[in-house]
């Protein structure tokens, strides 16, 4: 006998919206706006983070200090994906790849400007800003010129 207690199957779409505190990381998204790219660095033991952090994961500490952190890029590895998540249903099928940027910052963004079958492992990408139609910062790769 099935012991598990009796469950109803709903078949509705959840749409969830967040509200991401941003309150030590907002220079990030502020360069963002403006095309620039910047990240954390601890004035304490020099480890540099991706994304940006509010406190170092190397030391604990909390003295965090702003650096470019460059927009060239190698592509380490990437997925076409095809099936998309639910959030993503109304886009076509994309490329998502993870760079490794100078400094050795691991990047995941999506690809914009480039098949699939143009992209192979030590390509040359860079980091570009955009704007979602709200005006919401977020950056892709493009291949590099
Ligand atoms: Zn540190």
């Amino acid at each position: 006998m099935d012991s598990s207690p009796p469950t109803l199957v709903s078949r509705r779409t959840l749409s969830l919206r967040f509200n991401l505190p941003i309150s030590k990381t907002h220079e990030f998204w502020d360069g963002l706006r403006e095309g620039k790219f910047v990240t954390t660095k601890c004035k304490d033991c020099g480890e540099v983070t991706f994304p940006p952090q509010a406190d170092c994961p190397k030391c604990m500490g909390s003295n965090i200090g702003w650096v470019d952190m460059g927009t060239d890029a190698e592509l380490l590895t990437f997925t076409y994906v095809m099936v998309t998540p639910t959030s993503f249903v109304q886009s076509d099928p994309y490329v998502v790849a993870i760079g490794r940027l100078g400094q050795g910052l691991k990047v995941l963004a999506w690809v914009e400007g480039a098949s699939v079958e143009a992209l192979s492992p030590g390509a040359r990408l860079k980091l570009e800003a955009r704007k979602t139609p709200e005006g919401s910062p977020y950056y892709v790769f493009v291949p590099a010129a």
